[in-house]
């Protein structure tokens, strides 16, 4: 039998696409993880702005198919708030309207760049030295660095850039000059558009996949993964315990936490792992009593005055998720998994920056107010990750464990991402386990997969 730990996308997705056995124990009472919605007084939040952008058309396809007729497109409308001005994003094709002095050190600085013979940047940069190595200086300073280091809370010459090139546009001298003047002709960044359930929040994505994955297991929580044996150890309610006997085990629940539960693994696996970092965010829904405090989707903070880095807004592309004459914001605040600050400090914090940023006036009355803490949120690309990690995953798979998803692959990726490790980890345990290999397949599996998207 296989074992899925997680009923998020990557738990859900391998689940709905495997043609064997399986059981999946889910720790929470409800499938979704990271993706989730809730209803609090007439409004339904997200657990924290989830839009759909795809890369991949083989799973675009996938999750129109589970969510037809349902999901609603929007034309991207994200800003950037810095010197008491809005620009749009992305940042370094979009100077207009800055002060001239910034507009000037962004285009001198990206110049500066394309100057630079090409033999001189560093073979394995920094996340740092790739800003200033692709963008200059200009835009280092007055974007890319305070933004990212109020993001990751680490100076960003602790980062590596493997991961940044397809998140970060990377422009050529027109786009720039076209930027600083304010001339548009096409659009930039991984995300121009994006998809949005028309109603219900981003729930209806797990949701959708529920009927496909019958079996989930609830309030079952992995305690123990004796990987020698292949047992591992679910605790369910108070004091119940079962240990459940597996071929091969995928998990998607973040790696330390894994590598912590395993019983037999070596000691420098087990500090390896214990070795990878993340930052924390908070996350703070709001409801607002007030028609559109915005037209934007969402906007980015890179100044300090501002607590959080990124606030967007539902209402403005899902009407339904608020009571008319209302608006509802999502506002993420990154801190250091070891901070832990009290709800009614967080959201002073959150307030006051609003109002700083002319979002709120002193006279808005907030009607719903949430704020929660994601543990794992924003993985660090740092080098220790790349040193440590391909070893850490090696030797999981050695042992029948498949790691997946955001945090099982420890990596900065999204609901699409985990879709899609899901769906290929399940195809390649069918291929192992196909009856041509490996004897007969059960009829109630092979039943499920006729089932599948
Ligand atoms: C602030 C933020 C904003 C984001 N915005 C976007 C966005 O706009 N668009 C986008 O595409 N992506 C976005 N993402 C990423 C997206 O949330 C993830 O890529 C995706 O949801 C990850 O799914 P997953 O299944 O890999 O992990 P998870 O959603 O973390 O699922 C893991 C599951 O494992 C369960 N679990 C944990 N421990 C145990 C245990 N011991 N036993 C049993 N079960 C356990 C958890 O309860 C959970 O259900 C965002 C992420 C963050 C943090």
């Amino acid at each position: 039998m296989i074992v899925i730990v997680g009923a998020g996308l990557a738990g859900l997705s391998t689940a709905a696409h495997l043609a064997r056995p399986y059981r999946i124990c889910e720790r929470d009472h409800e499938a979704g993880g990271l993706c989730r919605s809730y209803e609090m007084k007439g409004f339904t939040f997200d657990m924290t702005g989830h839009l759909l952008h795809f890369r991949q058309a083989e799973i675009k396809a996938l999750v129109e198919g589970l969510l037809e007729g349902r999901l609603e497109r929007h034309v991207r409308r994200s800003f950037i708030y810095s010197h008491r001005t809005y620009t749009e994003y992305p940042f370094q094709v979009n100077t207009y309207g800055l002060p001239p002095e910034v507009v000037r050190d962004c285009l001198l600085g990206f110049i500066a760049t394309l100057a630079k013979p090409s033999g001189e940047a560093a073979k394995e940069p920094s996340f740092k030295a790739w800003i200033l190595d692709n963008l200059g200086e200009g835009i280092a300073r007055h974007f890319m660095v305070p933004f990212n280091e109020k993001l990751w809370q680490v100076p960003l010459d602790e980062l590596t850039s493997d991961w940044v090139s397809w998140l970060i546009p990377k422009p050529d001298i027109k786009d720039v000059i076209n930027g600083a003047l304010g001339i548009k002709d096409k659009a930039f960044g991984y995300n121009p558009t994006f998809l949005y359930p028309k109603r219900g929040g981003i729930d209806a994505l797990p949701k959708a996949f529920l009927p496909r994955v019958p079996d989930i297991q609830y309030g079952t929580e992995l305690v123990e993964l004796d990987t020698q044996r292949r047992r591992a150890t679910v605790r369910t309610g108070q004091n119940g315990s079962r240990v459940l006997e597996y071929e091969k085990l995928v998990s998607t629940i973040p790696i330390p936490e894994l590598v912590k539960r395993c019983t037999d693994v070596p000691r420098d696996l087990r500090e390896a792992a214990e070795g990878l970092r993340c930052v924390s965010v908070y996350s703070v829904n709001l409801g607002v009593a007030r028609e559109r405090v915005t037209d934007m989707h969402w906007i980015y903070f890179p100044e300090p005055d501002y607590p959080f880095y990124r606030a967007g807004f539902p209402m403005n592309f899902s009407p339904g998720l608020g009571p008319s004459g209302c608006s509802s914001l999502y506002v993420e605040i990154s801190h250091q998994p070891t901070e832990a600050l009290a709800s009614d400090d967080v959201l002073k914090r959150v307030r006051g920056g609003l109002e700083r940023a002319g979002i709120f006036t002193a006279k808005d009355e907030l009607v719903a107010a949430d704020v929660r803490d994601i543990r794992y949120a924003y993985v660090l690309f740092d080098r220790h990750r790349a040193r440590a990690l391909p070893a850490i995953l090696q030797e999981l798979e050695r042992r029948g464990i498949h790691s997946i998803g955001r945090y099982g692959r420890w990596e900065h990726t999204s609901m699409e991402d985990a879709i899609g490790q899901g769906k290929q980890l399940a195809e390649q345990l069918n291929r192992q386990g196909d009856p041509a290999q490996s004897g007969p397949r059960p009829a109630a599996a092979a039943g499920r997969a006729g089932a599948n998207p």
